[in-house]
């Protein structure tokens, strides 16, 4: 087994290229060892460039919010996989419930992308996850299966893929699932990519995501599939996310 834990904190749309690098700035000197825990950081498009130039020599690693599926051509707006290889970033966020929720994203777009990012060598990032009313229902387990199952259409090896468990209920509201509720969803994840994909399962990581701060994240991280966490709201903040990606320690 292989699952380096991975701390991934996802700015959405703040923070200026200034305010990006006082941020790094703040968190470089308590990044932890890279042996032990990975960190990326997630800007808004027009910080990543600035950014990758500081970073060149450190282990904080980039991931774009989103990418298009295609390498070039006449996409107004869009920004391509060669793109984001080329300036350094390594991972991509694909089918944040941002995404899906504003901006139409389908199981078929997040597709796309998915394939993109591993023809053009991006680590994507997989955002699934359940609404409230879909939990409700029961229908938690079927809907990550489906979300999971059409992302990777025709995707023979994952590797370097991650997933990123966001319950829709939890994102920006406060309200973290309980490090059980978010275990026993990862544990199935890890099921179902063992049922098609091998023994592969262990070595992919299931990343927690959905109001993780300072004082949950050790015990998230203390679950057995739980290998590390996406953090919108208090990755914005220096001071918590070092806490975080410290697992609540500092
Ligand atoms: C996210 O944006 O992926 C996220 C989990 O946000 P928050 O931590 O603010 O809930």
């Amino acid at each position: 087994m292989n699952r380096t834990p991975l701390i991934a904190g996802n700015w959405k749309m703040y923070k200026t290229v200034s305010e990006a690098l006082t941020w790094v700035k703040a968190v470089l000197p308590y990044l932890p060892n890279p042996d032990e825990t990975e960190v990326a950081v997630a800007p808004p498009f027009t910080a990543l460039y600035p950014l990758a130039e500081f970073l060149k020599e450190s282990h904080l690693k980039l991931a774009a919010q989103d990418v298009f599926w295609e390498k070039e051509g006449a996409y107004t707006g869009e920004v391509s996989p060669t793109m984001l290889k080329d300036i350094g970033c390594e991972y991509v966020i694909i089918g944040h419930s941002e995404r899906r929720q504003y901006f139409g994203e389908t199981d078929e777009i997040v597709a796309k992308k998915v394939k993109a990012a591993f023809t053009y060598g991006l680590k994507p990032i997989l955002c699934i996850g359940e609404r409230l009313e879909e939990r409700e229902k029961g229908e938690t387990f079927s809907v990550v299966k489906r979300q999971l199952f059409k992302a990777l259409t025709d995707i023979e090896k994952i590797d370097t893929l991650v997933i990123a468990y966001e319950p829709v209920w939890a994102i920006g509201t406060g309200k973290t699932a309980l490090p059980a509720q978010a275990q026993e969803v990862h544990a199935y994840l890890r099921q179902l990519i063992a049922e098609k994909w091998g023994e592969n399962a262990n070595n992919i990581r299931i990343l927690y995501g959905g109001s993780v701060k300072p004082e949950n994240i050790k015990a998230l991280m203390a679950e057995d599939d739980i290998d590390g966490v996406l953090v919108g709201g208090a990755s914005l903040i220096a001071d918590s996310f070092i806490k975080i990606m410290c697992y609540g320690v500092r």
